[in-house]
């Protein structure tokens, strides 16, 4: 089975269009929530590893999965001296929940999970906005979502099939936004109004 980037995961429940452009068709830009969202990294993903209060804090470890053809990298791994195992991923903005970051967490347990031959039940997302920590338990209900989104991820993306544009509010803080232009598939005119507006002074 091809290995498919696990980052591509989130961008698939953000906005299956979106993975289409990145994991098909290659397309990559940034804006300024892919800036702030690399700032939010820094310092976390670097390889390497510390111990805080006795809790081992692995950074920037690979992870993969044979059985999900997933692999990408966790940006700590956190290992409890009773043995246990938590992936944290840092996320720009408030503390606020999101499937996408959720399922992406899940899918890093789930190769973890693997590679490591236990079982690991819960992680955390970190918000470096409010510098918040909000615990997530990988239940069997968002196990469920992780491996039936990876399913029809892989699905679409060996297809080719990229979704057609929609305009939603997601979009407004899509780094793809100027490639796809959602607006001009739900209004016709707009692509006039595109195309004249590059003429007017
Ligand atoms: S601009 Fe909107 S429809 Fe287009 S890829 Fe981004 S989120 Fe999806």
């Amino acid at each position: 089975m091809e290995m498919m980037a696990l980052s591509l995961l989130n961008d698939f429940l953000y906005c299956p269009r979106r993975a289409g452009l990145k994991g098909i068709d290659g397309y990559r830009s940034a804006n300024e929530h892919t800036v702030i969202g690399t700032l939010a990294h820094e310092h976390a993903d670097l390889p390497g590893y510390e111990m805080v209060r006795g809790v081992k804090l692995l950074r920037g470890l690979p992870v993969w999965s044979e059985r999900l053809g997933l692999s990408g990298k966790a940006d700590i791994v956190e290992r409890h001296p009773d043995g246990a195992l938590c992936p944290v991923e840092y996320k720009k903005g408030k503390r606020r929940q999101f499937d996408n970051d959720d399922a992406q967490l899940c899918a890093q347990a789930l190769c973890l999970e693997e590679m490591f031959k236990m079982r690991v039940e819960r992680g955390a997302i970190f918000h470096a906005t409010s510098k918040r920590r909000r615990e997530v338990e990988f239940d069997v209900a968002l196990r469920q979502l992780t491996e039936e989104a990876i399913g029809r991820m892989r699905q679409t993306i060996e297809r080719g099939e990229i979704s057609p544009a929609g305009f939603k509010p997601a979009c407004k803080e899509c780094s793809l936004y100027s490639i796809c232009l959602p607006e001009v598939a739900v209004e016709p005119g707009a692509w006039q109004r595109k195309a004249q507006a590059l003429f007017e002074v």
